[in-house]
């Protein structure tokens, strides 16, 4: 992808482009030359037995790799069949995907519809209807066949990246971008990664805060400073994308710059989840929900 048409919350339109690409699209599930059975292909070729329709106790694997936990946040998505035309259309806006955006992408005849949100996550299906009526009164789509998914991210800091004991890489880790829930590279990365340490008998959690740790902060950082910025932050940030090449926009943001590395502790302590979680995961920080962000908390923290 090279281009990209950003909505903000009034629906103005602010066209961004790159001159290398910014982002890939990437097809998943069972058809052909998917990532999915790319990935297969490898593994069946390096010799792995692979058991569809099958549950493993994380007790009892050398490495877990069972996806998110718990939702942090949550996505309603419809797939479906439409024109040859390609369009890459985000919708900021928090008022329809609070904490999130909202998507339509349609290229060589397929397309996405999604709303993903990380506040109010019980009015998923609300914001979903309401996103969509946004972005379709843009221009007129043609949509055959849809079919609609609920899906969910799950978001922490873990230097023990572990459970039940055992190495757990991608989400299962907590391995994920809390800026955009982009987890696809993490958790290739981190799963390399490892199987790399546990053929060579090194420590995949030390490891893995050394590759991993800056950059999580960092989006960790960027989450607070893009719910922070509101809708008038959103549609300042659009218009700022479309004066640079959007490749140099995102490096800047992904980058572990020291002023947002120390950003990091501050918006650890003021989100900070101090009761119950459902991450399954040893001593981690996760953000609390909303009701249990109190004032005195966020006194101290000013
Ligand atoms: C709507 C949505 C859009 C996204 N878009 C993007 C994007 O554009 N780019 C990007 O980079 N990321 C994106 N992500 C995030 C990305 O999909 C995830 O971060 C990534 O897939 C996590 O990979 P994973 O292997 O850790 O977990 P998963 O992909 O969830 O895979 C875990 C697998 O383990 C299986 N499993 C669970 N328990 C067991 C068990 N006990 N035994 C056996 N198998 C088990 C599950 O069925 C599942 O197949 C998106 C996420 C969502 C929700």
């Amino acid at each position: 992808m090279t281009a990209a048409e950003f909505f903000d919350a009034k629906m103005r339109r602010f066209r961004i482009a790159s001159k290398e690409p910014y982002a890939w699209f990437v097809t998943r599930g069972p058809g052909e030359g998917t990532l999915d059975t790319t990935l297969l292909a490898g593994a069946l070729e390096a010799g792995a037995e692979v058991r569809f329709r099958s549950r493993l106790e994380p007790s009892s694997a050398d490495l877990v790799a069972t996806g998110p936990q718990t939702p942090d946040g949550l996505a309603r998505e419809t797939a479906f069949e439409t024109d040859g035309t390609t369009r890459v259309r985000v919708l900021y806006d928090p008022s329809v995907a609070p904490g999130g955006y909202a998507y339509l992408f349609t290229v060589g005849g397929r397309g996405t519809f999604g709303c993903a949100i990380v506040r109010d996550l019980g009015g998923i299906d609300r914001y979903f209807e309401k996103a969509k009526e946004k972005l379709l009164s843009v221009d007129e789509i043609p949509v055959e066949g849809p079919r609609d998914a609920y899906s969910f991210m799950n978001f922490a800091l873990a230097p023990e990246p572990r459970r039940d004991g055992r190495p757990a890489a991608g989400e299962a880790g907590a391995f994920q971008d809390y800026l955009f829930g982009l987890g696809m590279r993490y958790a290739i990365s981190s799963g390399a990664l490892a199987a790399d340490a546990l053929l060579t008998g090194r420590d995949f959690s030390a490891l893995a805060r050394e590759r991993f740790g800056r950059r999580q902060r960092v989006s960790l950082v960027n989450r607070y400073l893009y719910e922070a910025g509101g809708a008038f932050g959103l549609s300042l940030f659009a218009r700022f994308a479309t004066r640079m090449d959007f490749r140099t926009v995102l490096s800047a943001f992904y980058r572990p710059g020291a002023v947002r590395l120390a950003l990091a502790p501050l918006v650890e302590a003021l989100w900070k989840n101090r009761g119950l979680c459902a991450h399954r995961l040893p001593p981690h920080w996760c953000r609390a929900r909303e009701r249990e962000i109190r004032a005195p908390e966020l006194g101290r923290i000013g």
